[in-house]
Formats: structure tokens, C-alpha cells, sequence
């Protein structure tokens, strides 16, 4: 092919202003919600990177396929064409549709695990951490070692390591591990990708041990693509065909459809397993809804029907993953340090090695997503020390791009903005918490800036 620009290959039909502020403005702003990004009202927002969950634009097709919403209680035409949309990507024999990804796993771990359990993950994401946690299980996370260091640029990042998942069966017991679950793409992790090679030896172990296997499918599309590009002999199939071949060595998924499902709201949970597919309709309909909506709107079950697909094209697919990695090598050719090789959802910038004058205590994250702010207006998200507290074994920022939201151009203005910040960091000053609350504080904390000595 003699043009190599890559493009948005969507024209635009319907457009959302955003809105500019002044610096002064911002200033102000920024006082008032404490230093905390969580704390703004989103309208003074221009670039919003907190999340790539729920936030992408739906596509005509689904904008269509939203008026064929069928709203019946029981039975509806919409669930139909849902279930076979994702029957036809997952060919799992039940498809339980829920409002969002953590419902599913809720219920699935609610079904699963009961205390002394142990549910071993590549990474568990923070609500399947949780939701393991509330059943009384462990969660574990078996990573290989390439996936906890910020400059290594394995292929595939997002691996299991296949011998300790081997040894915590030996050690701790078939018995105990109910299940075992592969996160696609690693979310906790970067974002970074699980080969085809260590899906088939983890279901390989798994089915030695006769221990289920589930996907955490959220980014199932965006793994598909990063194995097309990476895995030898996988150069000439389609996204489809390889999504395909993961799904066929599970035994069911949770999926948060605000992912790669394209959709605004919305999730499901399958199996291969008819009496624990009862078991969980039977927990749905206690709080999510009867098992043909599951707590979602017909019209929620047609956008997600379409939007699956779609996220299963090449020529998207080629430009998430060309964007997001557009942004990564541009900053990092400036040297700003960030987690190598950039991820599919998202880049993550290393703030104490942005800030290496601010000690973790005063939260290097925090200040560095408060100055992009300060600068031009994008909020980001800081996953480190308030996050997690003393547990941080990183400060990083991570920019999570919206699913075909923002263009070029847009990207190009944030590279300006992290690159001028880049070249005032040495002005930037840490911060201090004036509230926290016991739980989850990262989204209330208030904080203050540590004056200059
Ligand atoms: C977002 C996400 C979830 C949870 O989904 P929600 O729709 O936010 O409840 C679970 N796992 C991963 C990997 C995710 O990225």
C-alpha cells in the first residue's frame, strides 16, 4: 500500500462541542474540586481521558439499531439478536446479559466461590478483585515477570506465567480453585495483550485439572488485533476468526459491553454450563432483571448486538490501536517515560520518573494529572499512591482514549500540552491529602499543594 497515514475511518454525523477554559479559569476550578480530577464537573473538561469505559460513539448502525429496541419484559425480539451476535463471536452456549461487566462478575463469583477459595487471574481488574473478595475467596494474580516492569517490551505483556499457575494448583489443591480466569487485554496491567500460545497452555492446565476457564473478555477485540500483529501465523486471519479461537478454549467470560462492546452501558456473562447458567439466572432475576434484558433496555441490547461486531473490524481496529500507539511513541521520543510497549486502551505515563523531585507521599500522579489539567484542559487519571496507598508499586497516569471519539488533531494538541508540562516539570510541586475517605478514597479525596520551602 503506497499511503501509509493511517485515518479515522468514520466520517462524522453528529458532533458535541466541547468547551474551552481559560487558564485563570482552570485555575479556579481546580481549587474548588481540591485537587482532585474525580471532583470536576466534566463540562470543564476539553479532553477527557479519566476512562475508555462507556464514553466511545456509537456508529450509525447502532444509532439504527437503537429504534428496533424491543421493549418487551420477557422474550424480546432485541435479547434475540443480542444473543447471536455474541454466540456468533463467543459460541458459548448461555449469554446472560447484565447493566455492566462487574454485575456479571458478581454473579458468576457469586455462583463459584465460596471462603478459602483462591481465583488465580493474569491481573484481576479492581471490581473483580472486589467482587472475588466478597465471596470470601483470594484473588491472585499470575502475571509473568515482563508484565511488572514498565520498560520491558515483551509482546505480550499481559501473559500468565503457566508454571506458577501450575504450582498454586499443586500447592493449594484443585479443590480450592473453583476457576480460572485470562483478563483480555491485561486492563490492570497497561492494557497489554495475552498471546494465542498462553491462552491454549493455561486452558491446557486448566483442563488437565478440570478446572473451568473464563475470559475477562472487555477487550477481547483489541487482544485479537495486537495477536494479528505479533503472533506468528496469525498475520492472516481475521480479528473475528482469532476472537473466535480464544473464546473456544473457555468455558464462558464476563464482559463490560462499555469496552469492546461499543456500547454506552451494558454487559453479559456466559457459559458452556447449563446448571451454572440456571444459577445465575436464577441470582439475576433477584437484582438485575428477567434473563432476556438482565437489567438493560431492549434498546441497550441492540447497540451492544451491533457494536460487538464492529469492534471486530479491521480498519477500526487498525486505528484504535495505531492511535493510542500514535500517542505513546510520539511522547516518549520526547522522553517522557511511560509503560512500554504502549497498550491497546491506553497510555501510561510514569510520574515518579516525570517527577522524580516529588516523593510517592506526595502523590506524583496526582500532580502530574492536575498540571495536564492546569495546561490544556485534559483530565487523565492517576493510578498510584492515592489510589492504592501504600501498596502503590507505581505512580502512573494513565490516559485511556475514548473508543472513536477524538481525532488526530486531538491527539496532536495533548501531545503539545504533556510535552510543554514535560518542559516546566522541574516548577511542579506535590500535594497533600486534607480528606480521605476509609474505602476507594481516590475518588473523594480532597488534597492541597505543598508550598515551596
Ligand atoms: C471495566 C472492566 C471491568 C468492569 O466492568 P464495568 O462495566 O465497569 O462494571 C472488568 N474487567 C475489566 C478488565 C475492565 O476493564
Amino acid at each position: 500500500m503506497p499511503i501509509k497515514t493511517i485515518i479515522e475511518p468514520f466520517r462524522i454525523k453528529s458532533v458535541e462541542p466541547i468547551r474551552w477554559t481559560t487558564r485563570a479559569q482552570r485555575e479556579e476550578l481546580l481549587k474548588a474540586a481540591h485537587y482532585n480530577l474525580f471532583l470536576l464537573p466534566a463540562d470543564n473538561v476539553l479532553i477527557d481521558l479519566l476512562t475508555d469505559s462507556g464514553t466511545g460513539a456509537m456508529s450509525t448502525n447502532q444509532w439504527a439499531a437503537i429504534m428496533q429496541g424491543d421493549e418487551s419484559y420477557a422474550g424480546s425480539r432485541s435479547f434475540d439478536r443480542f444473543r447471536n451476535s455474541i454466540q456468533d463471536i463467543t459460541g458459548f452456549k448461555h449469554v446472560i446479559p447484565t447493566h455492566q461487566g462487574r454485575a456479571a462478575e458478581r454473579i458468576l463469583f457469586g455462583v463459584m466461590c465460596k471462603k478459602g477459595d483462591v481465583v488465580p487471574n493474569n491481573t484481576h481488574f479492581d471490581t473483580t478483585r472486589a467482587n472475588v473478595k466478597f465471596t470470601g475467596a483470594e484473588a491472585l494474580d499470575l502475571v509473568i515477570a515482563e508484565g511488572k516492569q514498565p520498560a520491558s517490551t515483551h509482546p505480550f505483556k499481559g501473559n500468565m506465567d503457566v508454571a506458577a499457575l501450575e504450582a498454586l494448583i499443586q500447592r493449594v489443591g484443585r479443590e480450592r480453585v473453583p476457576l480460572v480466569m485470562l483478563t483480555v487485554t491485561n486492563n490492570s496491567g497497561g492494557g497489554q495483550p495475552v498471546s494465542m500460545q498462553n491462552a491454549r497452555e493455561v486452558a491446557a492446565v486448566c483442563k488437565q485439572h478440570n478446572i473451568p476457564l473464563y475470559f475477562d473478555a472487555c477487550r477481547f477485540a483489541e487482544n485479537a488485533w495486537f495477536i494479528k500483529l505479533r503472533e506468528p501465523g496469525y498475520e492472516n486471519h481475521t480479528p473475528k476468526q482469532i476472537a473466535q479461537e480464544m473464546f473456544a478454549l473457555g468455558d464462558g467470560c464476563t464482559m463490560s459491553a462499555k469496552k469492546d462492546g461499543m456500547a454506552n452501558i451494558g454487559g453479559f456473562l456466559c457459559t458452556n454450563d447449563d446448571l451454572l447458567a440456571q444459577q445465575e439466572k436464577d441470582l439475576l432475576i433477584l437484582t438485575e432483571g428477567y434473563p432476556t434484558y438482565g437489567g438493560l433496555a431492549g434498546r441497550d441490547l441492540e447497540a451492544i448486538a451491533v457494536g460487538i461486531q464492529e469492534a471486530l473490524e479491521e480498519d477500526y481496529l487498525r486505528y484504535r490501536i495505531a492511535s493510542t500507539a500514535y500517542l505513546g511513541k510520539a511522547i516518549a521520543a520526547a522522553g517522557v517515560p511511560i509503560v512500554q510497549p504502549p497498550g491497546g486502551h491506553a497510555i501510561y505515563i510514569d510520574a515518579r520518573g516525570f517527577l522524580p523531585h516529588i516523593p510517592s507521599d506526595q502523590f506524583p500522579g496526582v500532580a502530574l494529572g492536575c498540571e495536564l489539567y492546569l495546561e490544556g484542559g485534559v483530565r487523565s487519571v492517576e493510578i498510584g499512591t492515592l489510589m492504592f496507598a501504600k501498596a502503590a508499586q507505581m505512580d502512573l497516569v494513565r490516559l485511556a482514549i475514548p473508543r472513536r471519539v477524538y481525532t488526530q488533531s486531538h491527539i496532536d494538541y495533548l501531545v503539545e500540552v504533556i510535552l510543554e508540562v514535560f518542559a516546566h516539570r522541574g516548577q511542579i510541586r506535590g500535594l497533600r491529602l486534607t480528606y480521605e475517605a476509609p474505602f476507594l478514597r481516590h475518588f473523594t479525596a480532597r488534597l492541597e499543594p505543598i508550598e515551596a520551602a
